[in-house]
């Protein structure tokens, strides 16, 4: 007979409120064992009896049927003294010390989607059906553990059925905290927006039929989702589209849209496999997908854009809205000018009544704010734009070496902030909180630190902010600081960005140094000088500079980030020289428009040095060429703008046409600093718009200079620089990185010449990873020490 033995089984990783305990009582009853299985603060513990046999059976399936929504970092076992068991049960948690994960929100799953849809169903028609494998998580956490006390599910009491759901092991709904039914759970109902007819607001059914009256109707609606509010309407009514922007004063930004499924999203979008896969994941991010041609939404969706950002339905409410209505509804995030997105009822009623015609509530209180992640495929990869629904607060295990990490904050930037927790050796990004020059914004992101302090049982011994005397975040940092006697690392921008990408490869604390690229807009350098085209050599610990885009004057300091064509001027006196453009070039349309701005006062700031701070910035570059080409040139409305209103006409440039990419040289400064200078790209450009070259061919041109000019630099400090003789590590980060067609071309020519590049996929290129570089970087520099 096969010798029984009774074994300790650890499981960590994301294994709590993902039904994982079911699945352990299911697999062992299956497989004849006996024991226990309890939630604990490390995360599931069993203990089994059985024989050896049973048990490595059972070890297998544990693997390979892990639920859905689980991730298994590690099984640990331990052999114990014999013992028997009774049966196999699910035990009480044990609480303590909490060091597992918080799960993210998951998207409605086949089985409750069916459900929702079947009128023999009890759940028929349910907004806020739910189960083990999908539903609300992250953003109805108040406490840990993750029970429904610690959850605004707190406030209903389960009826009879779903207790029974709920206790029975064999349930889909066993221990699934949210679960609801339209007997005991929250509902929907519709308010006008101008807070009339309050007590005759229609309820459930009669509300969602009111809704999709609405929205068949050309109106606007405020629908209370899973994270926050959104603004919805008739995507293919232009008039509707045209009334969301004024309403909402927002002219450039691009807005999300939903439909009912994938084959409505075609009518409109190319869509690949891996799109479809991310489109239908349990993340259903909004996906960045190429527009096909022809298609027919009205151009003020994504004004200056070849690419439409589309989602599916990922709440109940969601896929019954969307089963009703034949086209796509525009699904942008419900907030009031560059304020967060809106999650409370009294918000909405004060605020949202302004933009939208009916608000569509519920009664299911927002805990966490969190909008929708954005998607888009770079170089084949799936690479977040914004990370939040879906996938924050997923932890990201550091590399090998980062074990011993010390529980540190990193509080990341200032636009598209993010900050980032180290606990026993993972990192904990926060979602995206936005840009926190915006006063509530910043409210919103220090309340999101004292929730993340809270449910992780997170006291930091180490803070780490940006160098930047001036970000929001970095002043907050130092304050903390030196109100609780924390020690306070300040770690620089663009080291911070290579560094965010090495992290999330993988490579190892005591690897040898890479090169870094990291181009972006504007961070702060050590030197006190604007940078923001760099070249570095790099680990976790140190960086040294070596290259970077030749700083060129931002005249009007940031008043240039919003007049795009201020840089075009400085990039022209500061390349081929304003003579030389007059002398040649001025019959073009670029000086006629030039001289309507006020030159004079220009040169005298650039003269007196006053305001015209010098940035190595490669994208003040890209706005730059955008204005030269009449893009975005007189006001951007968001940074970056121009940059993505050139990418998308270079994209209309067929490969063929392209012809000659613009030439830039490097030169050497008496330090041994290289610059990358873009005199002869510009002399070239404006020979092409004297030759009334199509903008298209001209934008691709620079792109593809430009990928080839970087390629020229890292070949040339690999060549020549003594530091870099055995790098043939690349890792590419920073905001301008999200160009597809840049990276893309970059990475070609990188990797036909050997290299290794390294990209940001998990977590965004922009500022919005730099928390992670941070937390590395101090990290590293931590463990040196002690
Ligand atoms: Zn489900
Ligand atoms: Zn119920």
């Amino acid at each position: 007979m096969e010798t029984r033995q009774t074994l300790e089984i650890r499981v960590r990783g994301t294994v709590q409120g993902v039904g994982f305990r079911p699945t352990v009582w299911r697999l062992a009853c299956d497989e004849g064992l006996v024991g226990e299985v309890l939630n604990d603060g490390f995360g599931v513990l069993i203990r089994t009896t059985g024989s050896s046999g049973a048990i490595s059976h059972f070890l297998n399936r544990l693997h390979n049927e892990a639920p859905p929504l689980s991730q298994i970092e590690a099984i640990e076992t331990q052999v114990l003294n014999l013992r028997d068991f009774a049966d196999f049960r699910i035990a009480e948690s044990v609480s303590g010390e909490n060091c597992t994960r918080v799960t993210a929100d998951a998207a409605i799953c086949a089985a409750c989607r069916a459900e929702v849809l079947d009128p023999s169903e009890r759940r028929f028609g349910y907004p806020f059906a739910n189960c083990t494998h999908c539903g609300p998580r992250f953003s109805i956490v108040r406490e840990v553990p993750y029970d429904r006390v610690n959850t605004t599910m707190v406030d209903f009491p389960m009826c009879a059925l779903c207790t029974t759901e709920y206790e029975q092991p064999a349930d889909r709904r066993f221990h699934a905290q949210p679960i609801a039914c339209p007997a005991c759970g929250p509902t929907i109902w519709l308010e006008p927006a101008d807070g009339n007819g309050a007590s005759h607001h229609p309820r459930a059914g009669a509300a969602l039929n009111s809704v999709i009256e609405l929205l068949r109707n050309g109106a606007i609606v405020a629908i209370r989702g899973l994270g926050g509010f959104h603004l919805a309407c008739d995507a293919t009514n232009e008039e509707t589209v045209q009334r969301l922007r004024q309403r909402k004063h927002r002219y450039g930004k691009p807005f999300a849209l939903m439909a009912r499924d994938l084959e409505s999203i075609r009518r409109y979008c190319r869509v690949t496999p891996v799109e479809a896969e991310l489109l239908q994941s349990p993340e259903a991010p909004i996906v960045l997908l190429q527009a096909a041609p022809g298609e027919t939404l009205p151009r003020a969706i994504a004004p200056g854009l070849s690419t439409i950002g589309f989602m599916l339905p990922y709440t109940p409410l969601h896929v019954l809205i969307m089963q009703q209505i034949d086209g796509p509804l525009v699904m942008t995030s419900g907030n009031i000018s560059d304020e967060p997105q809106v999650t409370s009822l009294d918000r909405a009623r004060a605020g949202l009544d302004r933009i939208a015609d009916a608000l569509l509530m519920h009664d299911r209180e927002i805990a966490n704010r969190i909008d929708d992640s954005v998607v888009r495929i770079i170089a084949g990869k799936p690479t977040l734009m914004r990370r939040a629904r879906g996938y924050a607060p997923a932890a990201l295990q550091l590399p090998a070496g980062f074990a011993d990490a010390p529980d540190l904050l990193a509080l990341g930037g200032e636009l598209k902030a993010t900050f980032c927790l180290v606990k026993n050796g993972a990192a904990i990004l926060s979602q995206h909180q936005g840009d926190l020059e915006d006063v509530s914004t910043f409210e919103d992101y220090q309340k999101n630190l004292h929730l993340y302090s809270r449910i992780y049982d997170h006291e930091p011994h180490l803070l780490v902010a940006d160098m930047h005397p001036e970000y929001l975040s970095a002043k907050l940092a130092r304050q903390r600081a030196a109100d609780e006697g924390l020690p306070l690392n300040e770690v620089q921008h663009h080291h911070a960005h290579i560094a965010s990408c090495m992290a999330e490869n993988g490579i190892a604390l005591d690897a040898a140094p890479v090169l870094g690229v990291a181009i972006d807009g504007l961070g702060f350098g050590a030197d006190g000088t604007i940078w923001g085209g760099e070249f570095m050599l790099a680990d976790y610990r140190a960086y040294r500079r070596i290259a970077a885009f030749k700083p060129v004057a931002m005249v009007g300091g940031v008043q240039a980030i919003r007049e795009p064509w201020r840089n075009t001027y400085a990039h022209l006196c500061a390349g081929p020289g304003w003579d030389y453009f007059v002398e040649n070039f001025a019959t073009l349309e670029l000086h006629r428009y030039l001289q309507t701005k006020p030159l004079a006062t220009i040169d005298r700031m650039l003269e007196k040095g006053l305001n015209v701070p010098l940035a190595s910035s490669c994208g003040r570059l890209f706005d730059a060429v955008a204005a030269a080409l009449g893009l975005c040139a007189d006001h951007a409305v968001f940074e970056g703008q121009g940059a993505m209103e050139l990418e998308a006409i270079a994209g209309s440039c067929p490969r063929a046409t392209i012809g000659s990419p613009y030439p830039f040289e490097i030169t050497e400064q008496p330090s041994g600093l290289l610059f990358l200078e873009s005199s002869a790209m510009w002399k070239a450009l404006l020979s092409d718009l004297g030759q009334q070259t199509p903008p298209a061919q001209i934008a691709a041109r620079f792109h593809f200079g430009l990928a080839g000019a970087i390629r020229d630099m890292i070949a040339r400090i690999l060549a020549t620089h003594p530091a870099a003789a055995d790098v043939s590590t690349i890792a590419l980060s920073g905001g301008c990185f999200q160009n597809k067609l840049l990276l893309e071309e970059l990475v070609r020519l990188l990797e036909a010449a050997g290299l290794r590049c390294l990209l940001q996929t998990k977590v965004p290129t922009n500022d919005g990873g730099l928390a992670l570089g941070q937390a590395a970087i101090a990290a590293a520099r931590y463990l040196d020490r002690n």
